[in-house]
């Protein structure tokens, strides 16, 4: 009756680009919890053929994608396809209402700008796509009349803080961190720490180069940019904050003084659904925060000398332009070496300070231009890593 059709008519398409990933799962877990609020119209992978498989079996969304692998799913009533059109088709869906993208790395940017080129609203969970085009990605959605809706933790908090309003006036972001798996090693035993040590994070589980990012403190860093683009922040009004617990997700503070922070147990589901929902909330099944039992929380100044990837990442944040294009890609090769087990840890950040030394400014105007900034960045990082293990 009546509840049905309320039901049906906020019923929201919802295209997941990454649908294979951490956070990509996860969303699939929130739109199978409301499946009559949500539907996947749309599901894109890069290369996880079975698990794609899997999940139109149980999603039956119009449309899968296989990004990089040329394998044929059949599945009655799926329209299945292969390949960069395919990527661009699922980024661009038509019947989609909300454009979740979910990849990794540089490719993010791609799907973005895809997504918002067709006026789609964006629940954005990849941060290099604003790291490396943050000026392109804002600069679309406005022309198009599309939506950036955060789904990083941190920017998501300050998006709550802010009432879901990006443009809402505010004094400072105070952005906090967990530290990483590496927080509580001796700076001088970090050369020794293998990639299973730097994968262990204490609070939050999440894919392999984030994970690292976090112990290096890059991913921080990129937060910072995000932050920038997302609220329209100055660098010096961000301060970022080690907090061990990982409950308070970010804090904003205003003009009169007035602290407001978010928190919650470390989960991505909530600042997932909250993206497909706002300014609604619907349960999410996570359990209460026991303050109680937690006794204190802790906030402390961050470590350059621990963290030197994060020193990296707020230069380039200060000179913009390609140098966070430049960063990104130098740190997706130091990061891949590092889990190959061909570099020492302490190497990340040797190999992202070379490369941006050694690396021109460029254009950082069309994606085509990032595109080839990004990948003489690449080449450029890949022979520093051969003189490195040489
Ligand atoms: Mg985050």
């Amino acid at each position: 009756g009546r509840a049905y059709n309320r039901k049906r008519g906020s019923m929201k398409n919802i295209s997941v680009i990454g649908s294979t990933g951490s956070i990509g799962r996860q969303a699939l877990e929130v739109i199978g919890r409301y499946p009559d609020r949500f539907r996947a119209v749309a599901l894109c992978a890069n290369e996880s053929a079975e698990l794609l498989a899997a999940q139109a079996g149980a999603f039956r969304p119009e449309l899968a994608v296989l990004r990089s692998a040329d394998k044929n799913i059949s599945l009655p009533g799926v329209r299945f396809a292969c390949g960069e059109e395919g990527f661009e088709e699922a980024c661009a869906y038509l019947a989609a209402d909300i454009v979740l993208v979910a990849v990794s790395g540089f490719a993010g940017l791609k799907a973005a700008l895809c997504a918002l080129a067709a006026g789609k609203d964006v629940a954005l969970a990849n941060k290099e796509s604003l790291v490396v085009g943050g000026g392109l990605v804002l600069s679309l959605a406005e022309k198009k009349g599309a939506r950036i809706l955060p789904v990083d933790s941190e920017h998501s908090a300050v998006w709550q803080c802010l009432h879901f309003d990006r443009k809402a006036p505010f004094s400072r972001i105070l952005l906090t961190a967990s530290g990483g798996a590496l927080r509580d090693v001796p700076i001088e035993k970090l050369p020794c720490v293998t990639a299973k040590q730097a994968l262990c994070h204490p609070n939050w589980k999440m894919g392999a180069k984030i994970t690292i990012d976090c112990a290096t403190m890059l991913n921080k860093g990129f937060e910072v940019m995000e932050a920038m683009h997302l609220y329209g922040a100055k660098l010096s009004q961000i301060e970022v904050l080690v907090h061990r617990e990982s409950v308070v997700h970010s804090m904003v503070e205003f003009a009169d003084g007035a602290v407001l922070a978010q928190m919650g147990v470390p989960s991505m589901e909530l600042p997932i659904q909250l993206a497909f929902t706002w300014p609604e909330r619907l349960s999410c099944d996570l359990p209460p925060v026991d303050f109680a039992k937690l006794g204190a929380l802790h906030f402390e100044e961050v470590d350059k000398k621990r963290y030197p990837c994060f020193s990296l990442a707020l230069s380039c944040a200060e000179k913009g332009g390609t140098y966070p294009c430049i960063l990104n890609a130098a740190g997706e090769v130091a990061v891949q070496a590092f889990l190959r087990g061909q570099i020492k840890y302490t190497q990340i950040a040797e190999i992202i300070e070379s490369t941006l030394s050694q690396s021109p400014e460029g254009s950082a105007e069309s994606y085509a231009a990032l595109a080839e900034t990004d990948s003489l960045a690449r080449a450029r990082a890949q022979t520093i890593l051969k003189g490195a293990i040489a």
